[in-house]
């Protein structure tokens, strides 16, 4: 990767999602391309990721400015609506960030999404397997609520998504 793009994806690892704020949106592997042009202007690609969370915009506007801060007067981020984004995305790195945020990781997908998989959850906390799915929505669309039965407690996760 050339320089440039290397420098711009380093300073995406500093945005953050709005709602789990230890996570970048390079962990959340929603950066699909970074280009800078010849005449240094910046092309920043994103896929959407899970329908229903309102945050987009709002990343859409701190990426911009994360890369305006390295100094490129032209910065221009799109929805790369090409490319669906899913929870496989999310680096490992990610992953284990979400735990510690206390946040069920997501299992990998296979095949086809089923109730199966949005069910099945380990608990962050005691990472156990026996859980019971409480909500498939949690305090936003994109999240499900558990409880634990091993330590009693609850705890909320991404749900797969394809
Ligand atoms: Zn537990």
């Amino acid at each position: 990767m050339k320089k440039k793009e290397e420098n711009i994806r380093k300073a995406l690892e500093k945005v953050m999602d709005p709602e789990i704020p230890i996570i970048s949106v390079i962990d959340l592997g929603i950066i699909s391309s970074v280009n800078v042009s010849e005449r240094d202007k910046a092309e920043i690609k994103m896929t959407p990721t899970f329908l229903g969370c309102p945050a987009l915009e709002l990343m859409k506007s701190q990426i911009k400015a994360a890369v305006e801060a390295l100094g490129y007067l032209e910065v221009d981020v799109q929805i790369d609506r090409s490319i669906t984004w899913n929870s496989n995305m999310i680096s490992e790195e990610g992953k284990t960030k979400l735990e510690n945020f206390g946040l069920g990781r997501p299992e990998p997908l296979k095949g086809t999404l089923n109730m199966d998989m949005v069910s099945y959850a380990k608990c962050p906390y005691c990472k156990s397997d026996d859980t019971v799915l409480k909500s498939p929505f949690g305090s936003a669309l994109c999240r499900s609520i558990h409880f634990c039965n091993q330590c009693q407690s609850s705890f909320e996760r991404f749900k797969p998504v394809e």
